[in-house]
């Protein structure tokens, strides 16, 4: 290759690897698979040491992939807040050099024995988790600070979520030194996983495309209290031998474990390359098996003396190296595109799919998630696509076969009106959505088929009910459900006596249906079931709600401005009034009943609480108990705080911040002194009360 031509593609790899780290480490959305990225990696490598004058320190070989995140900004999942505290790493917290070749790991054996020169060593395996490294700083046996990777450099600082994760133990027990650091990966076992993206899909929010990425988008989240409800586990896997100097990894980290630590016990000790071979070998099929993803095994030097000889590259140990192993993956043939229309008007580009066999289903649709999405794939109808199990479990174009691509294959053109009712189409962030809520049978269908579903009224019916139900001009919104008689029923083909009967009482029955689900249920964009707990929650009822203005909606926790903007404008639009004010008739609950939990007592109305800090008990109690007389939480110290709640060890930037503002910082005792004694007898919500006059 010439000097010049090197040079550009030197450029282009770096610029282009660069762009795929943000998304993969910030966004946690990658658009590219692993095994790609490696690859650009490994040609980069390749080129620079062919012309090492283009070597620099700034290239993606030399340094870790940055998931620090921006100092004021949003999250993954789009919630605005000011960035976590930096903090800098005491060692540097580096990557791992990997192949997907096991005839590199044959290389680095036999390396480490001739640099090693008969000096007496073994390898511990391990599994390589697949997660979001951390980073956690233990004194006195409690844990003072988990950070990040960040840059290798400086990592976030995520205490708070970490100390919501339920394997981390707040206290350790044993012989524990007085302050070590011990590093691991934060993961979300599969089940956690695959409740997590139900519960997105069901609230039309994009679902993460595998374990990895969810666990680290949630370690990222702002509420550490939603990251509690996240099933995020921890696994430990090295003591650096600057903080701690055993002889050998493997007794570090059985150490470690008497503790009270999580650390993973699939691990083993081999003498030579043909036990780390076998090793690989079980793990290859066996890792199926675990409830957690894995993308490979590690191997280490396990004697400190014997790591300290091999040293270390700018980015990675010279004495480990990880083997990767391949994501199952498939080709095959784009057959078409079809655009989804929601229900709440929200169109998704779905592909459909020559099918083919991938871990052990069948796989005929991939969803393209959105327009910037298929730019990103350039994908075209007639295509040869590389489709992969996300964590495997849901089917993801990852590439194109770009040498396979027809020669008449023309870039889809995204539908600027709706595929269903023809209505030009609207964009709100990423997305693209049908405008005409109250004449596109998409969204309507959807609609009614959401308001039925089992989280929201649970009314017998699925999605063929609903189609029958519209296309016979019997149900075109929930209210018209309530107005459905048995003989309108048994005039519908398929249904007899029996199954009408079972729907008018599942009907019956959904009048019962607590508010919060009934909130859920109504579909207002955006709000999931969580969310209208919440609401539900706060306001007390359907007119508090409606005559709360849109910086007040804001200000309520995990609702930010385009969600309050979604809540105000839906509850002020007269359809959706005179909706509402039917289903009120019908007998629907629009208030929160009298026996649900109430408020202990009022003495935090109007209060914004910051919390920090260990207490002696959880801080989601310490929240709930601020939540029941009447105040708010807040995660972050403003001009709008009433007070920090400060506990053991609170947030050195929180004190300094209240510290600038004149905010007062009260202690656990000071705080428990404000509420009053006889804290159990509940009393109305002021919330309710404030409503001015019935708005339905
Ligand atoms: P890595 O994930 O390949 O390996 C290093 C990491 O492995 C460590 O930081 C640690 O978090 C983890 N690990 C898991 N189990 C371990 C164990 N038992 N012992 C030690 N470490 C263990 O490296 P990386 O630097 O985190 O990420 C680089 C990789 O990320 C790339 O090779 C690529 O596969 C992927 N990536 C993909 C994209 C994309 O667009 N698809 C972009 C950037 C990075």
């Amino acid at each position: 290759m010439e000097k010049s031509e090197a040079k550009r593609r030197i450029e282009q790899l770096r610029a282009e690897l660069q762009e795929h780290s943000r998304r993969y480490y910030v966004d946690n959305n990658p658009v590219i698979p692993d095994f790609a990225y490696d690859a650009l990696m490994r040609e980069l490598e390749d080129l620079e040491a062919a012309f090492p004058e283009f070597q620099s320190p700034d290239s993606p070989t030399r340094r870790v992939g940055s998931d620090l995140d921006a100092p004021m900004g949003e999250n993954a999942e789009g919630q605005v807040r000011e960035g976590f505290i930096k903090r800098k790493h005491r060692y540097p917290m580096l990557s791992l050099g990997n192949t997907y070749n096991i005839g590199e790991i044959e290389e680095f054996a036999a390396r480490a024995e001739k640099q090693l020169e008969g000096q007496p060593f073994s390898y511990c395996c391990e599994l390589k988790f697949d997660g979001t490294a951390i980073s956690l700083i233990y004194r006195n046996g409690k844990l003072l600070h988990a950070l990040t990777r960040g840059d290798g450099i400086q990592g976030d600082d995520v205490t708070a979520n970490v100390l919501e994760i339920a394997n981390i133990p707040t206290r350790l027990h044993g012989d524990f030194p007085e302050s070590f650091e011990i590093r691991g990966e934060i993961l979300m076992p599969y089940r956690a996983f695959d409740a997590l993206n139900a519960l997105r899909e069901d609230n039309e929010e994009p679902p993460f495309a595998n374990p990895r990425n969810a666990a680290s988008g949630s370690l990222k989240l702002s509420d550490p209290k939603e990251v509690a409800k996240r099933g995020l586990e921890a696994t430990l896997y090295h003591i650096p031998a600057q903080s701690i100097p055993f002889a050998t990894h493997d007794e570090a980290l059985t150490k470690a474990a008497s503790w009270g630590l999580p650390v993973s016990g699939e691990r083993r000790l081999c003498r030579n390359i043909g036990e780390i071979k076998a090793f690989i070998d079980h793990w290859d099929t066996e890792r199926r098996t675990l409830p957690f993803a894995t993308d490979g095994i590690v191997i280490k030097i396990n004697e400190l003396a014997a790591q300290t000889a091999l040293g270390y590259t700018a980015k990675s140990p010279r004495w480990a190296v990880a083997y990767k192993f391949q994501a199952e993956r498939a080709c095959t043939e784009v057959l078409g595109i079809d655009y989804q229309v929601g229900r709440t008007g929200a169109v998704t580009p779905v592909a459909n799919l020559s099918p083919v066999q991938l871990s052990g289903t069948v796989v005929k649709r991939a969803t393209l998630n959105n327009a910037d999405q298929m730019a990103l794939l350039d994908i075209r109808i007639g295509d040869h696509v590389y489709v992969e199990k996300g964590g495997e479990i849901i089917p993801k174009i990852t590439s194109v076969e770009l040498g396979r691509r027809p020669a008449d294959a023309q870039p889809p053109l995204f539908p600027s009106r709706c595929p269903d009712c023809g209505t030009p189409l609207v964009r709100q962030d990423a997305k693209w959505f049908c405008p005409n809520q109250d004449g596109c049978p998409m969204q309507i269908k959807g609609r009614l088929i959401h308001f039925m579903s089992r989280k929201a009224m649970n009314i017998l019916a699925g999605e063929a009910t609903a189609n029958q139900f519209y296309d016979s001009g019997l149900a075109r919104c929930p209210a018209d459900l309530y107005d459905i008689r048995k003989y309108q029923l048994l005039a519908l083909e398929g249904w007899q006596e029996k199954s009408a009967q079972r729907f008018l009482d599942s009907l019956k029955a959904s009048l019962k249906v607590p508010f919060e689900r009934v909130l859920f249920a109504i579909g207002i964009r955006g709000i999931g079931e969580a969310t209208a707990r919440t609401l539900a929650r706060r306001f007390g009822d359907i007119d508090a709600l409606a005559a709360a203005r849109k910086e007040q909606l804001a200000e309520v926790e995990d609702i930010g401005a385009i969600l309050a903007g979604n809540i105000h404008d839906y509850l002020h639009d007269e359809r959706h009034r005179q909706e509402i004010w039917r289903l009120r008739t019908h007998g629907l609950q629009f208030s929160m009943a009298e026996d649900a939990p109430g408020p202990l007592s009022a003495a935090l109305q109007g209060q914004t609480v910051v919390v920090s800090g260990n207490f002696s008990v959880s801080r989601d109690a310490v929240k709930e108990l601020i939540a029941a007389h009447g105040g708010k939480c807040a995660s972050s110290v403003s001009g709008k705080t009433s007070f920090l709640l400060a506990g053991e060890k609170p947030g050195p930037e929180k004190l300094r911040k209240c510290e600038e503002l004149g905010i007062p910082v009260l202690s656990e005792e000071a705080f428990r002194a404000l509420l009053p004694d006889d804290s159990d007898a509940p009393e109305k919500t002021e919330a309710a009360e404030e409503t001015q006059g019935t708005l339905f």
